[in-house]
């Protein structure tokens, strides 16, 4: 028989053994008091956060980072179709054919295909000529969107209307800026971007001077799109006109004209539709999305960041648009950070944050958190939060910044200025 000693020192090899290979990670919860004790008295966070950080408003912050991809998440503006018509449905998407929905959905859907495949292709800029702007992703969709409580709702409506139909470019009858269509059927404008789909009208059509052109106009969180019924091609060629006006719901403005607040896009004479449009038009043809040549499918950097910045303004309207695809906590949207960063823009992650031993990040702006999710701060790392706000953006609670410790090495965080840290599960405090 086994003596008990004998018995035990077995039984102890592996304690041992794990003990020693694996030291004890222990881990806690920053708290209010550790929080408090690092926060100067005129604590005033969120109240002077907006007015204070230039840093927080420069779009050049909001540029995306090829090697850091997964800090920058994608975003989803939703979007509706209003197909406009007179009650007797006169105008038609083919021509000598009576107006068919089915038609119109088909070439709905093919308007979102068609804008995300820019989107998602987005282009070397053609201007100035012989650049070297990199390509960088436009980390954007549209997502066709109906009334989230009606399965049957796809986003997409038609309305016969004699009174409000129509779009008038220019002219003495112009309404452009006539905002009735959109008082009268807009669906879920708060949360959907609302484009409404109009044929120009007979009379303007009937005069010599008026141009049947592809135009449209964006108007605060609507667009308004006309020159698609009647006309001859496929929804590819609208794709540009869409993308154009959704640019401009997203703060871009046209790039040839005047100063557009981008230093990577050229003015330029304006009169070059294409490069054959007249000698020396291949040279000074722009495709960039915000201009108007026969392609539209470019963004610059800037345009990029500046798009981003949009959507990150917690207090924009636009920003409602967005799919809040960062409530939802997703395991595989986990950001580890291996190096030195920091962050100087609003963010909206969807996953926790992990800081590696040795790693450093430091937050100077706003960060929402999902719900549930949390910041690791590993043995040996640092988080620095520097006059920042940290949030759940989604009327629930993250769990809160976790410090890690084996032995003698701890995660380190670092609280300077006016930062606040709110909607906290664990830690002890749920409000700043
Ligand atoms: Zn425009």
């Amino acid at each position: 028989m086994m003596s008990l000693k004998k018995v035990l020192f077995i039984l102890l090899i592996p304690t041992i053994w794990f003990g020693a290979c694996t030291p004890q990670v222990e881990s806690f919860f920053y708290t209010q008091e550790q929080f408090a004790s690092q926060v100067p008295e005129s604590y005033d966070g969120k109240k002077t956060y907006r007015m204070r950080k230039a840093i927080c408003r420069d779009q050049a912050n909001y540029i995306p980072d090829t090697n850091r991809m997964a800090e920058f998440p994608m975003r989803y503006v939703r979007v509706n179709f209003h197909w406009m018509n007179t009650t007797d449905a006169a105008f038609s998407l083919e021509n000598g054919k009576p107006f068919d929905e089915k038609k119109a959905i088909e070439y709905t859907e093919g308007f979102l295909h068609a804008c995300n495949y820019d989107l998602i292709k987005n282009r070397k800029l053609w201007l100035p000529h012989n650049n070297d702007i990199p390509v960088l992703p436009i980390n954007y969709r549209l997502v066709l969107s109906g009334r989230p409580d009606n399965p049957e709702d796809d986003g997409i409506y038609f309305h016969y209307d004699d009174e409000l139909y129509y779009y008038v470019d220019r002219g003495k009858n112009s309404n452009q800026f006539d905002r009735k269509v959109f008082k009268k059927y807009a669906v879920q404008p708060d949360t959907v971007l609302n484009i409404f789909v109009l044929p120009h009208h007979p009379d303007s059509v009937a005069s010599p001077t008026y141009p049947v052109n592809r135009v449209g106009i964006a108007l605060g969180t609507y667009v308004k799109v006309s020159g698609i019924y009647g006309k001859k091609g496929s929804f590819w060629d609208y794709r540009g006109l869409i993308n154009h006006e959704i640019g401009h719901v997203f703060s871009l403005m046209h790039t040839w004209k005047y100063n557009d607040g981008c230093d990577d896009t050229v003015r330029h004479p304006g009169d070059c539709y294409s490069p054959n449009s007249r000698p020396g038009c291949d040279t000074l043809t722009s495709n960039n999305m915000m201009d108007y040549g026969y392609l539209q499918h470019a963004l610059s950097p800037c345009q990029i960041g500046k798009v981003h910045k949009t959507m990150s303004n917690y207090t924009s309207p636009k920003r409602k648009l967005l799919e809040p695809v960062w409530c939802q906590l997703k395991e595989d949207s986990t950001i580890v950070i291996r190096d030195s960063i920091d962050w100087k823009c609003d963010k909206d992650v969807e996953g926790h944050i992990i800081i590696e031993p040795d790693a450093q990040l430091t937050l100077h702006c706003r960060l929402a958190m999902p719900s549930g999710a949390k910041i690791v701060v590993k043995p040996g790392a640092k988080l620095i939060l520097n006059d920042c706000w940290l949030h759940n953006d989604c009327g629930e609670e993250w769990q809160g910044i976790e410090i890690q410790q084996v032995r003698d090495k701890k995660g380190e965080v670092i609280s300077r200025g006016n930062t606040i840290i709110e909607n906290v599960a664990n830690g002890g405090w749920v409000s700043g």
